[in-house]
């Protein structure tokens, strides 16, 4: 099958392309499922795998539901980095068509992501694989539009409609993204990092480098 495609090769040399500079993602995670705390260790343990192959490191920020919004002393620290939030959600939001039950959203143009954990748990039982796996490679998957913007591709994480055999192959050789997409990543986390650091420096809080 074309999917195939020499995954598990792919991945080492993402992984070596990258190892002279890491870019670092502060993700920031808040449970409003009551998901079991196994699947979220796991999903958490399987995108450091995802995304570390393809050179980025993750900062890994859990809030509460109550806390999420409230602004806490630690967030001057993690000012200038890209942040990315993930709401983990029961259901899809009541706006979409009854027959569409998308696994996660993003919503475009903000930093906001969604994975909706009823039916990611579906397909999980269906398909026989692990719940936290899944959320995984959904929210990779919404992490990559946030990057990369709304196009989908024709194979790997970035495909619009996984089937149960694409889910087998990629869970199998974790392939999060291709060496394009990699690079394309990594020049957005570049990207958006420099101008995190230009609007802090403009808005006076750090002081601006000679
Ligand atoms: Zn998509």
């Amino acid at each position: 099958m074309a999917f195939a495609l020499a995954a598990p090769a792919a991945s080492t040399a993402i992984a070596e392309q990258y190892s002279a500079g890491s870019e670092t993602l502060i993700v920031i995670v808040t449970d409003y499922a009551g998901t079991p705390r196994c699947a979220v260790q796991q999903m958490r343990s399987t995108m450091d795998h995802l995304l570390s192959s393809t050179g980025i490191r993750m900062e890994w920020v859990w809030r509460s539901p109550k806390e999420a919004g409230v602004r806490r002393p630690t967030d001057q620290a993690m000012a200038g980095i890209p942040q990315v939030l993930i709401n983990i959600v029961a259901d899809k939001p009541s706006y979409f068509a009854k027959n569409h039950s998308p696994l996660g959203l993003m919503v475009m143009g903000s930093n906001h992501t969604a994975i909706h954990v009823t039916e990611i748990q579906k397909l999980a039982e269906q398909l026989r694989l692990e719940l936290g796996q899944l959320m995984a490679h959904v929210a990779v998957h919404e992490i990559g539009h946030w990057l990369l913007g709304r196009d989908h591709a024709t194979f790997g994480i970035m495909l619009k409609d996984w089937g149960g055999q694409d889910f087998r192959m990629m869970l199998r050789h974790r392939v999060p993204f291709s060496a394009a997409q990699a690079r394309r990543i990594h020049e957005e986390l570049q990207n958006r990092r420099a101008r995190l650091k230009e609007s802090m420096e403009t808005s006076g809080l750090v002081a601006a480098k000679e």
